[in-house]
């Protein structure tokens, strides 16, 4: 197979996003370096959608778009921001072999004591060991390590050209002892041949025996181009799949598939997942991180109200009080100024004044300010 670097000089390299990923990744920035994985698996998320603008998604692993200025133009945009996590950098094959731009966007992150968080396939990290090291002793370095299955048939079929399972297992292990968080990332658990409780059984236990803090699971999404690549990839490995799949996203030959299966389906990997991290002592969300300073018991209490929103969603509750609580979140985690402060001085009624805050949710936060004093 081909592969092809196109060098350029980007315009742009921060993605500051809205609101914290709260409850998943807890990122506020992103940053990578290429664009198109050698790695070519079918199921990324990234052959469809806005990400490869008007390629073809065919190309998306046959050409790698190479943002030479990355970390020159990521300290520009950094030097602005006020720190808070970033999930950065890329290291793929060969591209990051020959480039070696993430080490570089490593060394500003490192410079501006900003938290990282790492999402990562390939164990060509450990080149930089070191420097997620450093940056865990200035600020704060987390890992998450992905893997759709723990089971090398299925990660052959769906997966051909990624790292193998045992060296991205072993990477978990060598980035646990190196005293740096680190988990994984289960996603996308694929339906009906890699969902079962034996697969996540397996899976869950694989992280836990490799030193992983938590599991973070989340089912398949199907779009475009990369739903077309998926299901012809279940086909091969065993053309039975296809009726079962359709049925799943709803989606008939000439049609388009739905973006996600239905809820139940969700829910039912939720609780499964929270289930077997119970059983393995492993947690089911990452951890968040929090500096130190005023406003850290506002992301404290949002983080809380983050995580209720998944046991909500686990709950199947209604989605309307899910939202609620969402809204919430992002007022407190959002809030200049700090809520205990808020609290003390003007009680309950100081939290209603903020956007979203109803008398439930401010009552809630309350008990909660009380238990930390
Ligand atoms: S390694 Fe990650 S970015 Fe690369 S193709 Fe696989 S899922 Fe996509």
């Amino acid at each position: 197979m081909n592969l092809e670097f196109r060098e350029y000089q980007a315009k742009r390299i921060l993605n500051v996003h809205k609101h914290v990923d709260g409850g998943w990744f807890w990122d506020k920035y992103s940053a990578h370096p290429y664009i198109g994985c050698r790695h070519g698996c079918e199921f990324c998320y990234s052959r469809g959608g806005h990400y490869l603008g008007k390629r073809d998604p065919d190309t998306f692993d046959t050409l790698i778009q190479v943002k030479t200025n990355a970390p020159e133009l990521l300290r520009k945009e950094i030097a602005r921001r006020t720190p808070d996590v970033i999930s950065c950098g890329d290291w793929q094959l060969p591209a990051e072999e020959k480039y070696g731009l993430s080490r570089r966007m490593l060394e500003v992150v490192l410079e501006f004591g900003f938290p990282l968080l790492v999402i990562e396939r390939s164990p060509f990290l450990l080149r930089d060991l070191d420097l997620l090291q450093e940056i865990n002793q200035r600020s704060w370095a987390g890992v998450t390590l992905s893997f759709s299955n723990v089971d090398p048939v299925l990660k052959n079929a769906f997966e051909p050209r990624s790292p193998g399972l045992e060296p991205r297992l072993q990477m978990m292990e060598k980035i646990a002892r190196a005293g740096i968080l680190v988990g994984m990332n289960l996603m996308p658990v694929l339906p009906v041949v890699g969902d079962g409780d034996t697969h996540l059984e397996a899976a869950v236990r694989a992280a836990r025996d490799h030193g992983a803090s938590f599991v973070l699971a989340a089912g398949l999404t199907m779009a475009g181009a990369q739903a077309e690549r998926t299901l012809a990839a279940a086909k091969r490995l065993d053309p039975a799949l296809e009726a079962p799949w359709r049925n799943l996203y709803r989606w008939t030959e000439g049609g388009a598939p739905n973006y996600t299966p239905p809820p139940a389906d969700s829910i039912r990997l939720g609780r499964k997942v929270r289930e077997l991290c119970i059983r393995y002592g492993l947690r089911d969300r990452i951890p968040r991180h929090i500096g130190a300073g005023p406003l850290a018991v506002n992301k404290r209490i949002a983080e809380r109200l983050f995580l209720k929103i998944h046991d909500l969603e686990l709950e199947q509750a209604a989605e309307q009080r899910i939202w609620t609580y969402r809204k919430a979140a992002w007022a407190v985690d959002e809030c200049p100024q700090s809520i205990a402060v808020i609290h003390a001085s003007m009680g309950e009624s100081g939290l209603r004044a903020l956007p979203g805050i109803g008398a439930g949710i401010a009552g809630e936060i309350a008990k909660w300010l009380t238990e930390r004093s």
